[in-house]
């Protein structure tokens, strides 16, 4: 659905990251990094009310750079020759990350149709249909989308080998997880979580909904990241890392 919000959005962020190049073709030193695609820049441009979101070069958002600069400094390690099943693969970097260390890479989403990248797989979260199988989960401003959330975690929790880690990243805000009500209308969504199929809120309690399902849980937040790292790669954003207890069921 396209509405006016989107629209501002997307003006907004076209105008800023054109500036961004010709300020790099003036001469402008290039003294930012981008950890997505490894590049040089001279900012980040805005989307909405963040000024430093996107990198000009790969389009990479604070979350995006935020996993990425956790794998180059192994504090997220991507199992090498695992079966990794990644949900909405559109994140370019992580998708080469994952395919290149994979030895079973399953990009997947509930409409296939929506992504350009080859061999992406129709999975339902509400029905994974996987037990045990998977080394790496990763699903990045998915959860809110899904009509039953608790019942998605069991799934991602069964879908995963005992010891595998699923790595979680929703739109957050600072109160409470708040439930949409059934009957909400996609104004009423757009206007109170800010897009039109967002079905719920999340709040950093998000990490106590993890555990009701089972796991043991990390969170990998960019403001804990050294300082100097954070400003260089304009790095943000909360990673919910959830592990499937290696033991017990
Ligand atoms: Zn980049």
């Amino acid at each position: 659905m396209i509405t006016a919000q989107r629209v501002l959005k997307a003006a907004g962020k076209h105008v800023t990251r054109t500036a961004l190049t010709v300020r790099a073709k003036l001469g402008a030193q290039a003294n930012r990094h981008c950890p997505a695609c490894g590049g040089a820049v001279v900012g980040f441009f805005r989307y909405g009310d963040n000024s430093e979101w996107g990198c000009p070069l790969c389009g990479a958002s604070p979350r995006e750079r935020l996993v990425n600069y956790l794998i180059s400094r192994g504090g997220l390690v991507v199992p090498q020759g695992g079966a990794i099943l990644h949900m909405a693969p559109n994140e370019g970097s992580l998708v080469e990350k994952f395919r290149s260390k994979a030895g079973e890479y399953v990009p997947a989403d509930i409409d296939p149709s929506r992504y350009p990248v080859p061999g992406v797989r129709r999975v339902d979260l509400m029905n994974i249909g996987e037990r045990d199988h998977f080394d790496l989960f990763y699903a990045s401003h998915v959860m809110e989308h899904v009509p039953d959330a608790a019942h998605v975690l069991r799934q991602i929790y069964d879908a995963l080998k005992p010891g595998a880690e699923a790595w979680l990243l929703v739109p957050l805000w600072d109160k409470p997880t708040e439930e949409g009500a059934p009957g909400m209308t996609p104004q009423e969504r757009e206007k109170r979580y800010g897009q039109w199929d967002h079905v719920r809120q999340y709040g950093l309690d998000f990490a106590d909904h993890i555990r009701a399902a089972g796991f043991e849980v990390e969170l990998l937040r960019a403001e804990d990241c050294p300082p100097g790292d954070v400003s260089l790669m304009a790095l943000d954003d909360v990673i919910f890392c959830a592990r499937k207890p290696a033991s017990v069921r």
